[in-house]
């Protein structure tokens, strides 16, 4: 599957954990190969937040952030923390309608 971050399709693959690189525990990302690379068996919680962290890494490198570890792995766990909480659903499914609605 596919995915486009910042109008660049990304390839999301799920591999075999050994074949990450080496300091790389569930998930990577290349901007140069546009793919994500996710760690198959992960519970989908975690494969989502590692997911996001994949993004957030992307979107690092593509606006030169330069975003730290601390700072990315930060901001995977606040987006999650808003996405996942069972009491924003209905308010994230309004933004996004009525977002998606505008021309
Ligand atoms: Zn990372």
């Amino acid at each position: 599957m596919k995915i486009k971050i910042l109008g660049i399709k990304y390839l999301i693959k799920k591999i075999h954990k050994n074949q990450l690189d080496k300091g790389d525990v569930a998930g990577s990302v290349s901007s140069f190969d546009a793919d994500i690379l996710l760690a198959e068996g992960m519970p989908a919680d975690v494969e989502f937040s590692t997911f996001i962290h994949e993004t957030i890494h992307a979107i690092s490198t593509s606006m030169d952030l330069d975003l730290k570890e601390s700072q990315v792995m930060g901001l995977e766990c606040g987006i999650m923390s808003v996405l996942m909480d069972k009491e924003n659903t209905k308010v994230l499914t309004d933004f996004y309608t009525n977002a998606k609605s505008i021309k």
